[in-house]
């Protein structure tokens, strides 16, 4: 296995490819590794519920490697505190079935930041999808927050900036939603670097060996 995709929305064939598939508590296919999580766009309190309950039940399947993508949205409609109890309720679950969290977040980090302060979890949590600037995070890894960094890095020239200087320790790749193969994200992360694209997978593969499997 060469490349490590912490987050995507497809399933891959790719031999080359270890990736981390996100679904859903309505999702039918776990026969690759996947993460399983309560997305803040998607709450219905009528079945939230039943979707812990859910939840529950496919934390403990020999292909769930995370609990997400759950967390905070505040360009959404949902009501931010009812995002919050959904939040913290996954987050639980994270800590009895010791899987690390993946986090979507729009524009509630100080929230993040603040719940984990308070919660202070053993898991780790990764902030899926970063592309902000390098003070938040500053911020995130300070608080022991992992950054994983998509197809943004590919033409945002100042996320570039930020991904250059933090330490490729707390860093995952991931290709999300987007049509890029995680290969090209690697390619461009590694020049980014300066680094080599052996080197850049090294130690990607470091990072997830340490939070996913040891
Ligand atoms: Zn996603």
């Amino acid at each position: 296995m060469d490349f490590f995709d912490v987050h995507t929305h497809t399933f891959s064939s790719d031999k080359n490819v270890f990736s981390i598939v996100n679904t859903y508590p309505n999702s039918s296919n776990f026969s690759q590794p996947f993460s399983i999580g309560i997305h803040p766009w998607f709450i219905n309190i009528d079945k939230i519920e039943e979707e812990i309950f859910i939840l529950e039940s496919k934390l403990e399947h020999k292909n769930c490697f995370a609990l997400g993508e759950c967390g905070l949205d505040k360009l959404i409609a949902v009501d931010f505190e009812r995002q919050k109890e959904v939040f913290k309720k996954q987050i639980q679950l994270s800590e009895k079935y010791k899987k690390p969290l993946i986090i979507h977040c729009v524009k509630a980090h100080q929230e993040i930041i603040e719940i984990k302060k308070e919660v202070n979890p053993k898991q780790v949590w990764i902030l899926h999808g970063f592309n902000k600037n390098k003070q938040l995070a500053e911020r995130l890894l300070k608080n022991g927050i992992i950054l994983s960094f998509g197809s943004a890095i590919i033409k945002n020239k100042k996320l570039q900036e930020v991904f250059l200087e933090l330490p490729i320790s707390s860093i995952l790749l991931e290709t999300d939603t987007s049509e890029l193969e995680i290969q090209e994200i690697y390619q461009k992360a590694s020049e980014i670097k300066n680094s080599s694209l052996t080197d850049l997978q090294l130690a990607i593969y470091q990072n997830f060996k340490r939070i996913f499997i040891e």
